[in-house]
């Protein structure tokens, strides 16, 4: 939907304006698909600081620039661009930004490495280039209903796969089975790919919030932890859940109910307008309390999109602010080294109140009560 993007890029434009700039030079991959339509592996966009931002004019035309691999696919997703097919992207850019005399460029700093920006500004002496800052990531914070949708489907890929495969769990699985057994259920309910590497940590491997699943046979009185998404249209699913193989012991229990109202309470405190460390703090309050303050390390949830892990970050210590249309997941955890974790997580859209309906949209819905299979 070319309009979409279209609008996209005039939100940016008053950033641009902003630095003075001439124009942006947008190269992280996920930007320039979110600006333009187009998902490649090699692909940057000029977007000029004012005027139209589709391809009337040769001076305040937004150009594409891309290879031949991805020449019909930016044909047909950004048809209204003006084209640039060349392997060598960014000078490709740079080199037409120079000869349209664009002398201020506004750059993604934080993608661009050091070695292309020496190469760029030792090739175009005449551009200056200014760091732009987050300012896609910003915008990209609220979606909008149709990326919600595909959010929606991600998650409810993952959702079922999850719920089908928690069925065949039973002592003797290896960890890496269980994690192919969740994939291959993502990717014949039409994943796309998994939005990342599954995790499953089963025993006192559910103390690493990070493990890589391994060839541990799964055994009885073992708590095991699921991470997953799935990706769909581009969008992030992700979930955790964690079960047990019984019989369970009462701290298993006990670190399972306390991350549960753990999440609880910070799915309840992410309203329109609530802080990123209030939010965080809201869950892991209750895990302080309960004396686990040190064994739950991590933030409490993170932003989900066209990347796994994006604005807002949810942490200790972390600024922002909720809005309307924002999803994010929010995930406690208790970790206890050479004993066992619990980590339950669900994505989650923030709305703004309207009537009866709850300030969170819940997007991933496998069971929260504690699975002893
Ligand atoms: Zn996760
Ligand atoms: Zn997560």
């Amino acid at each position: 939907m070319p309009e979409i993007e279209l609008a996209r890029r005039q939100r940016l434009q008053p950033a641009i304006q902003a630095l003075g700039a001439d124009a942006a030079l947008i190269t992280s991959l996920p930007n320039v698909r979110y600006l333009t339509g187009l998902a490649s592996s090699n692909a940057a966009l000029l977007l000029p600081a004012t005027g139209a931002t589709g391809a009337t004019g040769p001076a305040a035309a937004s150009v594409l620039a891309t290879d031949s691999r991805y020449e019909g696919a930016a044909r047909r997703d950004a048809a209204d661009l003006e084209l640039v097919i060349e392997r060598f992207i960014e000078p490709a850019l740079a080199r037409l930004a120079a000869g349209r005399r664009l002398t201020r460029l506004a750059f993604e700093a934080q993608e661009m490495t050091v070695q292309r920006y020496r190469d760029l500004t030792a090739a175009f002496p005449s551009l200056e280039l200014v760091p732009l800052g987050y300012a896609v990531e910003q915008l990209r914070m609220v979606k909008d209903e149709a990326e919600i949708a595909l959010l929606a489907q991600a998650c409810a890929i993952t959702s079922q796969a999850v719920g089908q495969v928690i069925g065949s769990i039973r002592p003797g699985l290896t960890e890496r089975e269980l994690a192919t057994a969740v994939e291959r259920a993502m990717a014949d309910l039409g994943a796309e790919q998994p939005a990342f590497e599954t995790i499953v940590a089963s025993g006192p491997n559910g103390a690493i919030p990070h493990h890589v699943p391994s060839g541990r046979p799964l055994q009885a009185g073992d708590l095991i932890t699921i991470d997953c998404g799935a990706r769909y249209a581009g969008y992030h699913a992700d979930m955790t859940r964690t079960v047990a193989l019984g019989p369970l012991a009462d701290w298993q229990r006990d670190i399972y109910q306390l991350v549960a109202a753990a999440q609880q309470a910070g799915i309840d405190a992410a309203v329109p307008g609530a802080d990123v460390g209030q939010v965080d703090g809201a869950a892991r309050a209750l895990i302080s309390q309960a004396g686990h303050g040190d064994h739950f390390q991590h933030g409490l949830g993170h932003g989900v999109g066209l990347e796994v892990h994006e604005a807002p970050i949810m942490g200790y210590g972390r600024t922002g602010t909720l809005g309307d249309r924002v999803p994010i997941t929010v995930e406690p955890g208790i970790y206890l080294p050479g004993q066992g974790g619990v980590r339950i997580e669900d994505t989650l859209v923030v709305r703004a109140a309207a009537g009866t309906a709850a300030p969170q949209e819940l997007l991933t819905t496998t069971t929260r009560e504690l699975l002893v299979l």
